[in-house]
Parts: C-alpha cells; structure tokens; sequence
C-alpha cells in the first residue's frame, strides 16, 4: 500500500529532509584527505542533534552509526570506522536519514576527496544525471517505470553498471515504505498520485552490474572492485513539478 502524505505530514517531512541537507552542506566543507569515516559520522550526528532531530539510521535493522560512508568499490552500507581514512582520488557516498516530528527524510550524495581521475568525475556526474532524469518523471500521471527508465537510459547512454539489488524507495513514517523503484525498467506500471513521497536513489558502477555483501553483513561491493557511485533525494509528487524534500529550505 501506498500512502499519500497529508500536507500537515509534507510539512514535517520537509523539515527533516531540511535538517538531512544541512548534514550534507556540513560534510561538503568536511570531506577531505585524512578524516575517518568514523569523525565524519560524529560531525553528521552533531548536526541532527542540534537541529532537534533523530538519526534515522542508528539503530535501523542494528545499523551502528548514523551515516553509511561508502568508498570507491564500496556501494552502499558501508560503516563508519575510526581506521578508515579518506585519502586523496577517493570517491566517498554518504547516505543520511533524520527523522523530525515522527517522519523521515533521506538522501544520499558522493563527494571526490581532493582531485580524483577523469572516470570517477565522470562516474559521479552521470550518476547525479540519473538522479535529475529519475526526478523529472516524478509526476502525477507518470508510472513508475518512467522513472525507472529514465535511470536506466542515462546509465546505459553512458556505459555505467547499474546496481540491481538495491533501489528507492516510498518514504514517511518509516524510511522504507512502499513502493520499491527499481533502477532500471521492469514493467511497473503503478500510477504515480500527488502526495506520495519517494527516495530515488541511483547506485551507478563505472565497472559491471555485480555486487556483494561483506562479512560485516551491511557493506555492498562492486564484484570488479570499480568505483561506484550513489545519489539520492527524497521527492515528493505532486500534479505539477516535483518537490526535492532534502534540500536546503530558504
Ligand atoms: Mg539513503
Ligand atoms: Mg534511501
């Protein structure tokens, strides 16, 4: 079942997807060569808190920390670690959720650590494109595979793997509510309505489609160990354009 959100909980959901995008200005000015995984979770947990929010993640299916920091080959689910430190040409997706007056906003954003080669800006930049073409169908009237292919088409025009495991998703109460959106086409023909709020969240590869679970059971690797890539917003629909809820608000 999806739910549609009522204006009063669009209200709130903005909120926290406000106090999500005020983490991810943070770790902008942060991500650099030499800071672990670990400072970086403590800075983002800092500004939830300031800002009177609860992290999502903490807790979530046990989930230790209150970021995923996943670098490189590292896909998604990847924990913060005080011994993993980021160095110069590394790529690094940080994934965040807040929860604010009992609903949640998520999203995730890669970042280059210092200069990074050629394919990892490429790498980063077509999968920011996924994102922006998944958004644009997010549209009252649309199904969701138009955002599907939309994700689909702009990874293949560019040679990207695309990760088939993982996808977005609705979001609210829960951070993961119905429906499930795949990244690339597979015949959903559920109608998108206004007030339905989903994540859409491209996992793009600069390598093939295959990934693994580690043995800490949370972090997602590339199978050829190439670089992935990961961009996320929370989107709400509506009967006009659609409404990025994890950026910065005015
Ligand atoms: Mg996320
Ligand atoms: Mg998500």
């Amino acid at each position: 079942m999806i739910n549609r959100k009522s204006r009063d909980e669009i209200k709130r959901m903005r909120h926290a997807g406000h106090i999500v995008a005020l983490v991810h200005k943070k770790m902008r000015e942060v991500v650099e060569p030499g800071i672990s995984t670990k400072e970086l979770d403590a800075i983002a947990k800092s500004v939830i808190k300031e800002n009177k929010a609860i992290p999502t993640f903490l807790g979530y299916n046990g989930f230790p920390a209150c970021i995923c920091a996943s670098i490189n080959e590292k896909v998604v689910h990847g924990i913060p670690n005080e011994k993993e430190i980021l160095k110069e040409g590394d790529i690094i997706a940080i994934d965040v959720g807040a929860t604010y007056g009992g609903m949640v906003g998520d999203s995730a954003w890669s970042y280059a650590v210092g200069k990074i080669s050629e394919d990892k800006q490429k790498l980063m930049k077509v999968t920011e494109e996924a994102l922006f073409a998944g958004i644009s169908k997010m549209r009252a009237g649309n199904v969701l595979d138009d955002i599907s292919g939309a994700i689909e088409d702009v990874a293949n025009k560019n040679g990207m793997g695309i990760v088939r495991q993982y996808g977005g998703h609705g979001v609210g109460h829960v951070m993961h509510e119905d429906p499930f959106l795949f990244n690339y086409r597979v015949g959903d023909k559920t109608l998108l309505k206004s007030g339905y709020v989903i994540a859409i969240e491209p996992m793009l590869n600069l390598g093939g489609d295959e990934v693994f679970v580690e043995d800490d059971n949370w972090g997602v690797v590339t199978k050829d160990r190439k670089p992935s890539a990961h961009f996320e917003h929370t989107v709400l629909c509506t009967d006009d354009e659609p409404v990025l809820m994890t950026s910065l608000m005015e």
